[in-house]
């Protein structure tokens, strides 16, 4: 067994954004086509003998048991019953509150890289179950690449991988607040909602267009009343050659859908003159 591993951690962004209804337990009943993208955390893990330590080079993000990551190693140990502990570092560079999915792509790093530093023989299931301990996107981050999330995020059916899909992220200067979002949602303000079976089918035939018409995201009800810079960056990523832009996740970051490389890059560097973390990323890959 070796004492370090270093591990990519993927952002998501949501193709699709559905919510079907209130649930018994308080959370939305959501229907959602999670995306991994090539913008990447590095999360370095060291054994130790016992204890559990994060640092982060983020002022952003808490570099102590706050941290999601610092959770997600509680849960492992706890769950696996392993005495151990494990030194953890995140390089950060998905942006932070963004409906990236940073967080939770941090901590499904930690239970993966845990699972092979003390070889605890973990199953994807296993280590998805675990996940979901702790929020409902790790479970996605776990399995990764494009998939269908129903439940509270944690029922996933993977899909035929959207490969090479080119995009520009850009992301307003704040943050919001994935749980308030959620909470102001009033399904009586959605006059969009996304054709979750048609873009399904499209990504499943390659058939991209196809699949750019049935994406939508409820929760820009919400998160557009707060930040019109939202609807600004959408009207933008358009103007600039995007054939579709949307909000992922709970926003307030913005994905633009381009078909050249050279659109693309002159659109980030557009938009880059008005917004700080502006990225073109396309399809994560494993390996
Ligand atoms: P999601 O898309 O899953 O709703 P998000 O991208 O909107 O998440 P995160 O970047 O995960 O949001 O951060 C949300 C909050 O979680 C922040 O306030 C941050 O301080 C806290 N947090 C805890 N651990 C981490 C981490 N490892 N990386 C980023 N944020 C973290």
């Amino acid at each position: 067994m070796g004492t370090t591993v270093s591990l990519l951690a993927p952002a998501k962004v949501n193709l699709t954004l559905d919510i079907k209804g209130p649930r018994p337990d308080g959370y939305h009943e959501l229907e959602t086509i999670m995306h991994q993208v090539n913008l990447v955390d590095t999360v370095h893990l060291r054994r130790l003998t016992d204890g559990i330590e994060v640092s982060t080079d983020s002022p952003l993000v808490p570099g102590d048991s706050d941290n999601l990551a610092y959770r997600a190693a509680v849960e492992f140990f706890q769950a696996t019953g392993i005495a151990g502990g494990v030194d953890i570092h995140i390089e950060k560079h998905i942006p932070v509150g963004a409906g990236l999915a940073g967080g939770s792509t941090d901590a499904a790093a930690v239970i993966k890289g845990l699972n092979r530093l003390y070889a605890a023989g973990l199953d994807i299931k296993d280590q998805m179950a675990l996940g979901a301990r702790i929020g409902s996107d790790i479970p996605f981050c776990i399995l990764g690449g494009t998939a269908l999330a129903r439940g509270r995020g944690e029922i996933l059916t993977p899909l035929s991988p959207a490969r090479n899909l080119l995009m520009v992220l850009a992301k307003p200067g704040y943050s919001v607040s994935t749980r308030e979002v959620y909470a102001r949602y009033d399904q009586g303000k959605v006059t969009r909602r996304p054709d979750t079976g048609g873009v399904e089918a499209a990504l499943a035939s390659g058939n991209l267009a196809g699949a750019c018409a049935g994406m939508e995201n409820v929760l820009e009800t919400v998160t557009l009343e707060c930040c019109p810079e939202v609807a600004l960056l959408k009207q933008m990523m358009t103007d600039l050659g995007a054939v579709k832009a949307l909000m992922s996740g709970s926003g307030p970051t913005v994905f633009g859908i381009f078909l050249q490389r050279e659109v693309a890059e002159a659109a980030c560097a557009i938009i880059n003159r008005y917004y700080e973390e502006v990225f073109i990323v396309t399809s994560f890959e494993r390996g």
